[in-house]
């Protein structure tokens, strides 16, 4: 069965069991799920009976390429998506309307309330972000090239640096890479943070030159199509000081015994608290002032995320990043991130770049 047809047929019993008729799929990376449609402005009506895809002229020949054989209902120009949908909703006899409440506008509602006097709207909660955790056969190859996007985009940087370049080049270099090497895009805008910038967990590049710092935090990932990948390492640009070697050791440790402890049933917050034990013991619990991991996916954060309070068991096909930190504000930081894929037996580490901490030469 094609994995779309497979992902709304999962979709309807979802939508059944949370009392509606319908699903009204208004967040755009979810029509991309069901359909494989890749476009955005559009939302897709599913439900048990035949899905139908509300869109526009401007995407008419794109969705006959991408998801030949979806019934569309396509407005005409200056026409607005809401009454085309509440007609849609009108024709098929929908009584009891779900919303995704984490995409639906109070707007929207409000409008389908007034268009449609007679239905029942529903607010629903994840319903297709809880079916897209688990991964199919396609989606962690997608996964598995943007891995090894970003491992050649890095490799090559990495053997280019020079002691001049700022923290903007180096991403603007990454980025080239990704590109030349098929990538569509950066799954986001890298962080590159040297020295003591790199104690802000979401530092953004600035004209800095590396040359100075005597280390350099490279959180970056590469969206192959549109699957991402999202890792971080630690160069070093001076010799290894005692104080990165012992803070690098206890994120590593924290990071490798929690990717020994993913395996299916174990839940989302044992494995965070794995990585959290070892970095408290060491003195540092609270420096490590966020979550373990994320999924990813068609976004770069999802579900499920690896974190306190999230009870959520893991399953083969999930797809999580491993990512310990430890920031010491004045200092710097250290975080060292990889992607993971839940087995039936365990997990596979999808990204194979090197972790031991080394000098790195850099080019003159
Ligand atoms: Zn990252
Ligand atoms: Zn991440």
């Amino acid at each position: 069965m094609p994995s779309f047809v497979s992902r709304r047929k999962k979709l309807a019993k979802l939508i059944q069991q949370a009392g509606a008729d319908a699903l009204l799929v208004t967040n755009f990376k979810n029509v991309t799920y069901l359909t494989g449609f890749t476009g955005d402005d559009s939302y897709l009506l599913a439900g048990p009976d035949e899905p139908t895809i509300i869109s526009d002229p401007r995407y008419t020949t794109q969705l006959s390429e991408e998801c030949p054989g979806l019934k569309q209902e396509i407005r005409v120009p200056g026409e607005k998506i809401l009454p085309v949908t509440a007609r849609l909703v009108e024709r098929k006899k929908i009584k009891r309307l779900g919303l995704e409440a984490n995409s639906a506008t109070l707007s929207l509602r409000n409008s389908l309330e007034e268009a449609l006097p007679n239905v029942e709207l529903i607010a629903t909660d994840g319903l297709v972000e809880q079916l897209r955790t688990v991964k199919d056969k396609d989606e962690i190859e997608a996964t598995r090239l943007a891995c090894q996007q970003a491992r050649r985009a890095f490799e090559v940087v990495r053997a280019a640096l020079t002691p001049d370049m700022t923290e903007l080049d180096v991403a603007a270099e990454l980025e080239y890479r990704a590109r030349r090497f098929g990538a569509k895009a950066l799954s986001f805008p890298p962080i590159v943070a040297a020295g003591p910038r790199s104690a802000l967990p979401h530092a953004a590049p600035t004209r800095s030159p590396i040359g100075d710092s005597g280390f350099l935090l490279i959180d970056w990932g590469v969206n192959s199509g549109l699957y991402m990948s999202d890792l971080t390492r630690i160069l070093v640009l001076a010799k290894i000081s005692p104080k990165l070697r012992k803070i690098y050791g206890i994120v590593l440790k924290a990071q490798l015994a929690a990717i020994d402890a993913i395996r299916p049933g174990v839940t989302c917050e044992q494995v965070d608290r794995v990585a959290r034990n070892i970095i408290t013991k060491a003195g540092f619990g609270e420096a490590f002032g966020h979550g373990l991991g994320h999924g990813t996916g068609l976004e770069i954060h999802e579900a499920p995320r690896l974190a306190v309070g999230f009870q959520t068991k893991l399953e083969p096909g999930m797809i999580v990043t491993v990512e310990p930190g430890v920031y010491l504000p004045g200092w710097g930081g250290v975080r060292i991130e990889d992607d993971v894929l839940v087995t039936r037996s365990g997990c596979e580490v999808l990204t194979d770049v090197p972790k031991q901490l080394e000098e790195c030469t850099l080019a003159s």
